[in-house]
C-alpha cells in the first residue's frame, strides 16, 4: 500500500493537475506530475540498488521550494526518516540535529554548499547527495510511469526537533500513520481544497511550516507558494499584486482618477489570488509594523488585499488580544483563527473555522480523532494528575491528549518517551489548560515548567497575565511574564517588558492599573525593561533565559 499524501499525489499527477508548487526563488510552477516523477528519480538515486533505506536516517538542507519538497518525499519513498535541518541555525545547532538523530546521509542544495561541506567534515560516516536547480527541473520534465510504492504507514517517516524554548531540543519520530492523521484532520476541519494557495513563509523544520501549511495543501492538490523566508515588505506586496478589485473610492473628479484606476487593475491581473496565510504571533506584529510605515492611501490598498483569504492562522504561542484585534481592523476583518499544538502531536485544538466561532483568548475545541483531556491533582503538589476536570469550567488542568496524530517516541530517548506518556497512553503535553464559558472553549494557560507560577500559595498563568499586560494601553509593545524563585512567596510575579517608542513606565504606574484588572496576587511585582525579549526560531520567548537575566542582576 501506499501513504494518502503519495497515492492522492500520483492521482492529480494523471490528472494533471497544478501547480502542486510555486518556488518563487527559481521563479518557476511545478506540477503534480513533476513533483512525482522527480521524487521518483531522487528516490532511485538514494536507493542506489539498495531495496529500501530501513529508516535510515537522512537530513535535509534545502531551500524552501521544489528541491525541499522533492527531497523529503523521495527519503519516504525510499522508506528512510527524513530529517530536516533549519537552514538559518548556526553550525553547531546543525550538527546538533544531525549527530542526535545519528543521520548518515545529507541531501543538500548548492545553495547551501559551503555549509554542507562543513557539516561532513565534522561528521563521521556521513555522505552527501547533492540535488541542483537545473537536475531537478530535467527530472521534473521526464515520464515516468507513476509507480506505487510500498510504505508500511506504520514505519517512522520523520525526525523533527522541539524548539527548545525549555531545554534541548528533542527529537521527536512521528510515522506515516502520524503525519497522515496529523494533516488529514486539518484538512477537514478547515475545509481545504484543491482550489487552494497558501502563502507559505515559515521554517520547514517544525509542525506549523512542514504539517499544517505544506503537507496539508499537497494532500489535498492545492498549491504552495514557497518563499525563503518572511520578509514584510514582500509580503504586503505579494498580497497587493493580486488583490481583489475593490469598490473604487476614487472619485472621478479626482486629477489622477484614470492613473489610480489602471494601477489597481494592473494589481489585480499580475499574481493568482491567495487562499490562505498562517503565521505566527511575532510574524503579524512585524506586519502591523510594516502596514504602519504606509501612507494612508497605500493602507487602503493593502487592507483591501486582505480580502483575497479565506482564512489567516496564527499559533505556535498565544495570541496577544490588542494584536488581534488590530489585525482585524487593518485586515478589513480578518479575524486570525487561533490553534493549539506541539511537535509531539501536531495539532489537537483548533478554534471552529466560522468566525463568530474565533473567540478570543480560546483555541476551540479538538479536532476530529484527537482527544483531549484535562487532569488534576487530586491532592495538590502530589504529582498525581489523576482528576479528570475535562467537564468542568474555570478549573485548570494538565493538557494530555491521545490519538492517530501522537508521535512515536523521542528519538532514542526512552526514558523520556515514558516519562511523558500516562499508564492509559496519554501524552503529557506540559502545558496547562482549562474550558471556558457555556460551550467550553479551550484556553491554554501555558506550560507547567515556566508558565504556572506558584506564587503564595496561588497558581497564576503568565500567559493571562501576558494578556492583561498587553491590553491595559500601558504603552507596552512585548512583554513575558515569568515567576522567580523567593523565599517567601515562593514564586514572585516579574514581568520583562518591552516599550513602544518614546514611553515610559515604572512599577508603581504599572501594579496601579494592573490592580483593577487582575487579582492582587497575580499583579507583577517586579518589573524589567528591556530592548528586546529573547526568542527562538519560532519566535517564542525563552523564558528560562529571563530568569537567568534577573539572577544574574542580584
Ligand atoms: P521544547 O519542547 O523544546 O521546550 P517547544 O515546546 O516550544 O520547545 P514546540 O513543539 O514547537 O516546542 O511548541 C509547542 C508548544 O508551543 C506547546 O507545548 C505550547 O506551550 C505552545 N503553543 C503552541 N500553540 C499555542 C497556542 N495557540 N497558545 C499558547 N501556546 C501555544
Ligand atoms: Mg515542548
Amino acid at each position: 500500500p501506499n501513504t494518502p499524501l503519495f497515492s492522492n499525489a500520483i492521482s492529480y499527477a494523471q490528472q494533471q493537475k497544478g501547480p502542486a508548487i510555486d518556488d518563487i526563488r527559481v521563479d518557476k510552477s511545478f506540477s503534480y506530475s513533476e513533483l512525482v516523477s522527480a521524487t521518483c528519480l531522487l528516490r532511485e538515486k538514494l536507493l542506489d540498488n539498495k531495496e529500501d533505506l530501513k529508516e535510515q536516517r537522512v537530513a535535509i538542507l534545502c531551500p524552501s521550494g521544489f528541491a525541499y519538497v522533492v527531497a523529503q518525499w523521495a527519503v519516504w519513498a525510499a522508506g528512510g526518516v527524513a530529517v530536516p535541518l533549519c537552514t538559518t541555525h548556526p553550525l553547531p545547532e546543525q550538527l546538533y540535529t544531525i549527530q542526535d538523530s545519528q543521520a548518515t546521509l545529507i541531501i543538500g542544495h548548492p545553495a547551501f554548499s559551503a555549509r554542507v561541506n562543513e557539516l561532513t567534515n565534522e561528521t563521521v560516516d556521513i555522505s552527501t547527495i547533492t540535488i541542483d536547480d537545473q537536475e531537478l527541473l530535467e527530472w521534473g520534465k521526464m515520464a515516468i510511469d507513476a509507480e506505487t510504492f510500498d510504505i508500511d504507514l506504520e514505519r517512522r517517516a520523520m525526525i523533527l526537533y522541539t524548539s527548545g524554548t525549555t531545554g534541548k531540543p528533542k527529537g521527536v519520530v512521528t510515522t506515516h500513520k502520524n503525519i497522515d492523521a496529523q494533516a488529514s484532520t486539518l484538512v477537514e476541519a478547515w475545509y481545504w481544497s484543491e482550489t487552494d494557495r497558501i502563502h507559505h513563509i515559515l521554517p520547514l523544520h517544525h509542525v506549523h511550516g512542514i504539517i499544517n501549511a505544506l503537507t496539508c495543501p499537497l494532500y489535498i492538490g492545492a498549491t504552495v507558494e514557497m518563499y525563503q523566508k518572511f520578509d514584510g515588505k514582500q509580503v504586503w506586496d505579494r498580497w497587493l499584486s493580486s488583490a481583489p478589485p475593490f469598490p473604487v473610492t476614487y472619485s472621478p473628479d479626482e486629477d489622477d482618477y484614470a492613473e489610480k484606476q489602471r494601477k489597481q487593475e494592473q494589481h489585480a491581473a499580475s499574481r493568482p489570488r491567495l487562499s490562505i496565510f498562517m503565521s505566527v504571533p511575532t510574524v503579524y506584529a512585524k506586519l502591523i509594523k510594516q502596514y504602519r510605515s504606509y501612507t494612508k492611501e497605500q493602507q487602503t490598498e493593502y487592507s483591501n488585499a486582505c480580502r483575497q483569504f479565506r482564512f489567516m492562522v496564527s499559533g505556535s504561542a498565544s495570541l496577544p488580544t490588542p494584536l488581534r484585534d488590530t489585525w482585524r481592523k487593518l485586515s478589513n476583518g480578518q479575524v486570525l483563527l487561533e490553534r493549539y499544538g506541539m511537535t509531539e502531536i501536531g495539532m489537537a485544538l483548533s478554534q471552529y473555522y466560522p468566525v463568530s466561532e474565533r473567540v478570543e483568548g480560546t483555541v476551540g475545541f479538538p479536532l476530529n480523532d484527537v482527544d483531549v483531556r484535562l487532569m488534576a491533582e487530586t491532592e495538590e503538589g502530589s504529582g498525581e494528575f489523576d482528576k479528570d476536570v475535562t467537564d468542568l469550567r474555570g478549573i485548570p488542568g494538565m493538557v494530555q491528549v491521545k490519538g492517530p496524530n501522537v508521535f512515536k517516541e523521542y528519538w532514542q530517548r526512552p526514558e523520556a518517551t515514558e516519562k511523558e506518556f500516562t499508564k492509559d497512553n496519554w501524552f503529557i503535553t506540559g502545558d496547562y489548560g482549562m474550558r471556558t464559558g457555556q460551550q467550553g472553549y479551550f484556553r491554554i494557560l501555558g506550560r507547567a515548567s515556566v508558565d504556572i507560577i506558584k506564587t503564595g500559595g496561588e497558581k497564576v498563568s503568565a500567559l493571562e497575565i501576558e494578556r492583561e499586560l498587553l491590553s491595559a494601553s500601558l504603552g507596552i509593545h512585548d512583554v513575558a511574564v515569568v515567576g522567580l524563585p523567593d523565599p517567601e512567596w515562593g514564586q514572585r510575579v516579574a514581568a520583562v517588558v518591552v516599550l513602544d517608542d518614546d514611553k515610559s513606565l515604572d512599577v508603581a504606574t504599572m501594579r496601579k492599573v494592573m490592580k483593577d484588572r487582575l487579582a492582587v496576587y497575580k499583579v507583577p511585582q517586579l518589573l524589567e525593561i528591556v530592548s528586546e525579549l529573547p526568542k527562538n526560531a519560532m519566535g517564542k520567548v525563552t523564558k528560562k533565559a529571563l530568569v537567568k537575566l534577573f539572577e544574574d542582576k542580584q
